[in-house]
């Protein structure tokens, strides 16, 4: 059966996601839309949509290839995926490898302090508490997930993080932290979800620790087009 796009689903901050004619299938459409600080910083840039659906889609396919299975089915076009439909869980699950960001503040490590060994925190993504840092305690009193689950989560967190730092180093990358999103399909099974990309990781330069990531953005650093295609490049010229 062709897979074919219908009705709007719904519009997130960067995305808007459609219905098709099959049920377990939605159709993904990546926007230009950039924002920071839960929306406080909002600007449209011309070429971001296809950047992070291109690398986004590349990186899925190379956690594929690994073994570490997610929503996604295939790029359609340089802007749209296929991936599986899934309830978002919500919450952000980071990863740390160094200490970066919110990070820093909250502890008062300074940034780039290498961590002794990778850390996963929990968000709860919700905009009105302006996704609050949240434990495990939390995550179970609120309902959003059993305590397996929470193991689940953790053990797959960090596998993928396994996964992203061989995959970074191999292009010059340093995988600083990153933010991952699970979902549940009709069946219960929890998968993968949502992006990977410098909109959702900061990726250092291994040699000169130039940011290639959106912190570009949220700290005015320059124009963000050019770094994203930047890593873009190095994985379509690696893998
Ligand atoms: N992150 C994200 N979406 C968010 C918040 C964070 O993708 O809404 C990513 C961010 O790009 C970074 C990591 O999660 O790679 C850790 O972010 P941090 O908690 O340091 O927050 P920030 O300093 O970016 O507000």
């Amino acid at each position: 059966m062709t897979v074919e796009k219908q009705e709007l689903l719904y519009t997130g901050k960067a995305k808007n996601v459609y219905l098709t004619n099959d049920d377990n299938l939605v159709w993904v459409e990546y926007m230009n839309q950039a924002t920071a600080g839960n929306g406080a910083k909002k600007a449209e840039i011309a070429g971001k949509g296809e950047l992070n659906n291109q690398i986004t889609s590349k990186i899925f396919e190379i956690l594929t290839k690994h073994g570490v299975h997610s929503h996604f089915v295939r790029q359609l076009s340089d802007t749209e995926q296929l991936i599986k439909r899934v309830a978002i869980i919500p919450l952000e699950v980071v990863v740390r490898n160094v200490a970066a960001g919110s990070f820093t503040k909250r502890l008062g490590i300074e940034e780039g302090t290498q961590l002794r060994h990778p850390i996963v925190e929990f968000y709860f993504k919700e905009d009105a508490l302006d996704d609050p840092f949240i434990n495990d305690a939390h995550v179970e009193l609120l309902e959003i997930a059993t305590p397996q689950e929470i193991e689940f989560l953790k053990r797959s967190a960090l596998r993928v993080n396994e996964e992203l730092i061989k995959m970074f180093q191999e292009i010059g990358i340093r995988l600083i932290d990153f933010k991952l999103e699970y979902g549940r399909t009709h069946d219960g099974d929890i998968l993968l979800a949502d992006e990977i990309s410098p909109d959702t990781c900061r990726l250092w330069d291994i040699n000169t620790n130039e940011h290639l990531d959106k912190d570009v953005f949220r700290r005015d650093l320059g124009d963000i087009v050019p770094v994203y295609q930047e890593v873009l490049n190095r994985l379509n010229d690696k893998f």
